[in-house]
């Protein structure tokens, strides 16, 4: 596919550059290595809730790569082409809409990247990110996201949350999706404690980020992949013990290093065999926390040893992002040093490369999280 590379006039707030999926049915099949197009796309609309935000940093996720290649359709997921995609990033407000009360122009923001409407029983209860609207109001999945100039976030007041003025843009893309996964699973879910065995299995950028996270306070990390230059970002990120799944089987090792098995166990990837790994890790009434999604392959279900999950007693959590509220205690270690979020991005890319680092996400030949940097 030809990757064009083109530009209509700049209109009023600046025309936007974007990369889209080029405008022809997504063929059953995933097919890979079709370029994005970059091109000028109108400025999106400032809802009466909602705000624009100028996208400073977006990280590319394995989600844009699931959409990309037509990966989730089984789940109701797919786009229509011509589509922009991008769902983790922060900014700054450009505009806010009449009904929105705590924003203003010029604000650091980042988007936790599932966001609520504020008024069902689960934002109610604060619990805006399982919202039963939820799935209508992520740029970049449901509408157009921030592979943009500009990108529109709805219900700004409930779900932008504000940059600390310590952590720069491209630190903080990560925030946005994959890393407050991590944190959500490991400190909200899994209730991780000083001195406990954590296992990761698959680390990308959401398994590195439950690495350092778990590493941060005080557990004893241990990192599962078949990528050498994974296993080392492992241990940059303060993985104990680190295991090539390529020469070892994971749940042997992991049951000898820890004489029977981990208090908590991270799918961080979503396959059948890290999800079953992970859970045959696992110690008596220890923890799995699924927090990679699966694939076509696995269509949402993985058989799992159900008879020693009730003999053992293990305890099984699902983590989908974070509530907004909840960012206060990750930005305080964020702010304290305690976490270090920008050492997950492994390096900065213009629009231009974004294709590249999509195509490569098929083979697992990316290491932590990517960002596109604009300013
Ligand atoms: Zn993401
Ligand atoms: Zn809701």
């Amino acid at each position: 596919m030809k990757l064009h590379l083109g530009r209509k006039a700049v209109l009023s707030l600046a025309g936007l550059m974007i990369w889209a999926i080029p405008a022809f049915a997504i063929p059953e099949q995933p097919v890979l290595n079709q370029p994005l197009v970059v091109q000028q796309v109108p400025d999106p609309e400032c809802p009466p809730d909602g705000a624009i935000v100028r996208v400073a940093a977006n990280g590319i996720c394995r989600t844009d790569w699931h959409l990309w290649v037509d990966d989730w359709a089984w789940r109701g997921l797919a786009i229509t082409p011509p589509f922009v995609l991008g769902h983790e990033f922060s900014g700054v407000v450009e505009e806010v809409g009449r009904d929105v009360h705590d924003w203003k122009r010029g604000d650091r923001v980042v988007f936790p990247m599932n966001p609520g409407e504020g008024t069902c029983e689960w934002c109610r209860s604060g619990n805006q990110h399982i919202c039963d609207s939820g799935a209508k109001l992520v740029p970049g999945v449901s509408y157009w996201g921030a592979f943009a100039e500009f990108v529109a976030v709805r219900y700004a007041d409930i779900n932008l949350v504000r940059l600390p003025d310590s952590l720069s843009f491209v630190d903080s893309a990560g925030l946005a999706c994959r890393y407050m996964a991590a944190f959500h699973g490991v400190i909200d879910h899994a209730n991780v404690r000083g001195g406990e065995w954590v296992a990761v299995h698959g680390c990308g950028g959401m398994g590195l980020s439950a690495v350092q996270i778990a590493a941060a306070i005080g557990a004893r990390v241990i990192a599962v992949d078949i990528q050498s230059a994974a296993l080392a970002a492992a241990r940059e990120l303060g993985a104990m013990h680190i295991i090539d799944a390529r020469t070892a089987d994971p749940v042997e090792a992991i049951q000898t290093l820890t004489q029977g098995g981990a208090q908590v166990s991270i799918d961080a990837l979503g396959v059948e065999t890290t999800c079953r790994n992970s859970v045959l890790s696992l110690r008596k009434r220890g923890r799995h926390v699924q927090l990679g999604h699966t694939t076509h392959k696995e269509a949402g279900y993985v058989p799992l040893p159900i008879d020693i999950i009730l003999l053992n007693e293990l305890r099984l959590f699902g983590t989908f992002g974070m509530q907004g509220q909840r960012y206060g205690a990750m930005l305080a270690m964020c702010e304290s040093g305690l976490l270090r979020p920008g050492k997950v991005v492994s390096r900065t890319i213009s629009l231009e490369e974004t294709s590249g680092v999509l195509a490569a996400m098929e083979s697992y030949d990316t290491t932590g999280i990517v960002v596109i940097e604009r300013f």
